[in-house]
C-alpha cells in the first residue's frame, strides 16, 4: 500500500469529481492522502474533504507564494490545528522563484508558521526553492528540529537533504523524479536512505511518467514509488512499506481516524 504525503485534491481539477480520485486510490493501493492548505480562505474546502473520507487527512498554513488573502499569525494556525484531522502545519517556507522584490515577508511568515507548529505539536510542511541557505539558516534559527516534518517535493542537493533530515525532517519525493532530465535528483534519491523517505504526487501538478503533462492525482503516487524502488534497485514492496511507517510515524492519523470515528459513531447515536 502507498500513502500520498501531499496532493491538493480541493483544487478543481480534481475537486469536482473527489469520487473518482478516492476510487482510483483504491484501485491502486494508495490507502491515505494528505491534502495541504495554501492559504486561509480555501482551508474550509481542505477541511470539508478530510471531515468527508476518514483517509484523507489535512494541514493548515499559508503557502509562500500566496501574495494576496490573510495573512495568519501563530494564534490563528494553532486554533486550526486543533481540528483532530488537521495532521500537519503548512504547507509553509520559502519560495524565491516566483516572487520578486523584497521577501523578507516571506520568511516572516515561514517564522510564524515553526511558532505554530511546535506550540500546536505538529509536523512542518515545508517547500522551498531557490531559496535552500536561507529555509535551513531559519529552521535552525527557529529551532524547526524541535518539531520535525518533511520536506515537500524535494528538488534540492544532497548536501542540502542530509542538513534537513539532521533536524528531524524526512524528505518527499515527488513525480519529478520520473522526468528523463531529473538526473541529479535521481542521484540524490539513490542517498537518501528509507527511513527518511516519503513519496507525494503535490497533484494536480507535476504527474508523473507515464501521465507526464496530464492531470496528476493521488493514485499516481505509485509511480514515483516504482522510480525510487529502480533508483535504489529495491522492490516496489520494500519502498511501498517503509514509506507508509515513516508517514504513520510522523503524522499522527491514528488520534486523527479515532476522533473521526467516534464522532461519527456519535453521530450515528443521535
Ligand atoms: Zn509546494
Ligand atoms: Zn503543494
Amino acid at each position: 500500500m502507498f500513502i500520498d504525503s501531499h496532493c491538493h485534491i480541493n483544487f478543481p481539477e480534481l475537486a469536482a469529481d473527489l469520487g473518482a480520485v478516492t476510487g482510483a486510490m483504491v484501485a491502486n493501493k494508495v490507502t491515505h492522502a494528505l491534502c495541504v492548505s495554501v492559504n486561509l480562505e480555501t482551508f474550509p474546502e481542505v477541511l470539508a474533504i478530510a471531515e468527508r473520507f476518514a483517509n484523507i487527512f489535512a494541514s493548515a498554513g499559508v503557502h509562500p507564494d500566496a501574495q494576496s488573502g490573510e495573512e495568519p499569525d501563530v494564534e490563528r494556525l494553532v486554533g486550526l490545528a486543533r481540528h483532530p484531522k488537521v495532521v500537519a502545519i503548512g504547507e509553509t517556507g520559502l519560495d524565491y522563484y516566483r516572487v520578486e522584490g523584497d521577501t523578507e515577508w516571506q520568511r516572516e511568515r515561514f517564522r510564524t508558521h515553526i511558532r505554530a507548529a511546535r506550540q500546536a505539536g505538529k509536523p512542518l510542511i515545508i517547500h522551498t526553492r531557490e531559496a535552500a541557505e536561507d529555509t535551513l539558516r531559519i529552521m535552525r534559527e527557529e529551532e524547526a528540529a524541535g518539531i520535525g516534518g518533511v520536506m515537500h517535493c524535494f528538488t534540492e542537493t544532497a548536501a542540502v537533504a542530509q542538513r534537513a533530515m539532521d533536524m528531524n525532517f524526512m524528505i518527499s519525493f515527488s513525480g519529478i523524479v520520473t522526468f528523463k532530465n531529473a538526473t541529479a535528483l535521481k542521484d540524490v534519491v539513490r542517498e537518501v536512505p528509507l527511513e527518511n523517505l516519503l513519496i507525494e504526487t503535490d497533484s494536480p501538478y507535476l504527474a508523473p511518467v507515464p501521465h507526464r503533462g496530464k492531470t496528476n492525482q493521488p493514485a499516481y503516487v505509485r509511480f514515483v514509488a516504482e522510480e525510487i524502488a529502480r533508483l535504489k534497485g529495491i522492490s516496489i514492496e520494500s519502498v511501498a512499506e517503509a514509506t507508509t511507517a515513516n508517514f504513520l510515524k510522523l503524522f499522527d492519523v491514528v488520534q486523527a481516524t479515532a476522533s473521526q470515528n467516534s464522532s461519527e459513531s456519535r453521530k450515528r447515536l443521535v
